[in-house]
């Protein structure tokens, strides 16, 4: 690319930040649509992150991704955030518009826009099951209950965390029915025969470390299996999954999604999707990171 005196500045803040996938992927599509932007990643320390979201104001940054251990931080230095970033508590975008920086949270849409869209699910009245109750989680359930899930139990290690975020997002969304459950307990087996979508949001399975230890031989056939990780692109609970011939959904959908609505808010243009699925796959090696 060719950087000019019109140049425009997009950036991920994060710490660690040299690990992220974002500026091949994001760098990836600016190029496709042949835009006037750059994409970087900038290490900000938490001490920093004040004064590094004030400079998106003095120095015109267009836009930035924020990532860990900032996304809930920079809630107090913006105008303005949208519904979905205030239910989540958790800013991933951020738009400088002439001085004026709004938060977004692209996570639970990502997130959605890739399921439908890889597996052909319909959320409407369906019934999920969601392990984990950390960040993640907290955006796919919030995209789960926003998108038409009408049952939703959250199971997760440390069951008062899971009550915490059931009850969190009940408020939020009083329309569906949200409860919680300790991961192991003898009652997940009948809950999930009921399930049309299991999604593993935690970070077991990362690194092939860890066992997602629950009976998915007890899912409906036509269930669907979701793994939010995506190191590696293809988890062992995926690979089971797939060996008793259920339809799986695997994180990088997650990653590129979120990525693309965030590409999307800072340039007003259709993400090229292709484009960047295939760079972060290319980013993160044959194995996946
Ligand atoms: P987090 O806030 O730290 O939450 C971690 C979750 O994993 C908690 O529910 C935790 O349970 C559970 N957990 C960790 N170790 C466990 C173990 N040994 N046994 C049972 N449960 C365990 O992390 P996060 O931000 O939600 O991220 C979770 C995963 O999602 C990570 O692998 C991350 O890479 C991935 N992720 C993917 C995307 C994407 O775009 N695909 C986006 C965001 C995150 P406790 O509450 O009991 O500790």
């Amino acid at each position: 690319m060719k950087i000019t005196a019109a140049t425009e500045v997009l950036a991920i803040f994060g710490d660690p930040v040299s690990h992220s996938i974002s500026p091949l992927m994001q760098g990836a599509a600016l190029s496709a649509l042949d835009l006037d932007m750059v994409y970087l990643a900038l290490r900000v320390l938490p001490a920093d992150l004040e004064s590094a979201v004030r400079a998106m104001r003095a120095l015109g940054v267009r836009g930035v991704n924020i990532t860990i251990p900032h996304k809930v931080a920079v809630l107090d230095y913006l105008d303005d955030v949208d519904d979905t970033a205030r239910a989540l508590g958790a800013v991933n975008t951020i738009l400088n518009s002439n001085g004026t920086l709004k938060g977004y949270n692209t996570d639970a849409v990502g997130y959605m826009w890739s399921l439908e869209g890889e597996t052909g699910f319909t959320p409407h009245g369906r019934s999920a099951v969601v392990i984990g109750a950390g960040g993640a989680a907290r955006a796919v359930v919030y995209g789960l209950a926003t998108g038409g899930v009408g049952r939703i139990v959250i199971t997760n290690r440390t069951v008062s965390r899971a009550r915490a975020l059931a009850e969190e997002l009940s408020a939020v969304c009083p329309g569906v029915e949200i409860t919680a459950l300790s991961l192991g307990s003898p009652e997940l087996a009948g809950i999930m025969e009921k399930a049309d979508l299991l999604v593993n949001a935690t970070s077991l399975g990362m690194g092939r470390r860890g066992d997602v230890d629950v009976p998915i031989e007890r899912l409906a056939p036509d269930a669907v299996v979701s793994d939010i990780v995506y190191t590696p692109m293809d988890t062992d609970l995926l690979t089971r999954a797939r060996g008793l011939g259920l339809k799986t959904h695997g994180g990088l959908g997650m990653l590129v999604g979120q990525g693309a609505k965030s590409f999307e808010i800072w340039t007003g243009h259709k993400a090229p999707v292709k484009v960047m699925r295939e760079a972060a796959v290319q980013a993160l090696g044959p194995e996946g990171g």
